[in-house]
């Protein structure tokens, strides 16, 4: 995939088809373009929410079907229509992908700022969330991927130590993260609430992120409930590494 040079004056559409190659830890695109299996279908300048690239139940018996139903169909349905009622309220972001949005972030007047940063937040993250988890799993990154963990942090148990710490010490609701720079380099790390490396000005991690865990008690409370650790530990049976290669790949060709 070649990655276009980006210019000045692009319409929302060729914004967005040229940023989904450029940041391809999320996914957002062009309308009616599939990645990872799901579609983010942006038309007339709202945001859509793509049904999950699985059945309601295919992360059991890790995570839970009635979990599933609820994150998707009324946490992140509920970021998504929030993110549209600010986008209407400050018509400066309409030709925007949300990826710009959100790099943007800081530029914002409030109320519009803090709208965008839960919201745009929200529907960024769990779209990537969907798409890096898969029934059954995966064997493991690519080898490029592979190459570049070890470099970063000495093996494969020493990454995925250091992204449960970052998961597991996050205090109250919030996110972990696998970010890839531009030069191939890795790193992982926790941002509050709904915000993301991609947050420019807001986010101490930088990067774009490939891999992304919600620690929120949303996510896990129903089938875990206080037992955090027991969800980050059983969440790795899950993780679609054909989608965060592919993420790693796209970023750094
Ligand atoms: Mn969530």
């Amino acid at each position: 995939m070649n990655v276009e040079k980006q210019s000045g004056g692009l319409t929302r559409r060729d914004f967005i088809a040229v940023s989904s190659m450029a940041l391809a830890g999320a996914a957002v695109l062009k309308p009616g373009r599939a990645i990872g299996g799901a579609g983010v279908e942006e038309a007339d300048g709202v945001f859509l929410l793509p049904d999950l690239p699985y059945a309601y139940d295919g992360l059991e018996p890790y995570v839970d079907t009635m979990t599933m139903r609820i994150h998707h169909d009324k946490h992140h349905a509920g970021y998504t229509a929030k993110l549209n009622a600010a986008i209407e309220s400050a018509p400066e972001l309409k030709e925007k992908s949300i990826e710009a949005i959100l790099a943007d972030l800081a530029t914002y007047p409030e109320p519009v700022q803090t709208a965008v940063r839960d919201n745009g937040g929200g529907y960024y993250n769990h779209l990537l969330f969907w798409q890096v988890m898969k029934p059954g799993g995966s064997v493991g990154p690519s080898e490029g991927l592979a190459s570049a963990i070890n470099d970063a942090f000495g093996d494969m148990n020493s990454f995925r130590d250091a992204f449960n710490g970052a998961a597991k010490t996050r205090f109250g609701s919030g996110w972990a993260w696998l970010v890839a720079r531009a030069d191939g380099t890795l790193a992982v790390g926790s941002t509050p609430n709904q915000d993301n490396p991609l947050m420019s000005g807001i986010s101490d991690l930088k990067g774009v992120p490939i891999l992304g865990l919600d620690v929120w008690e949303h996510a896990y409370y129903l089938h875990y409930q206080n037992r955090r650790a027991d969800y980050i530990d059983a969440w790795w049976n899950v993780v679609n590494w054909e989608k965060v290669s592919e993420s790693y790949a796209a970023l750094t060709q």
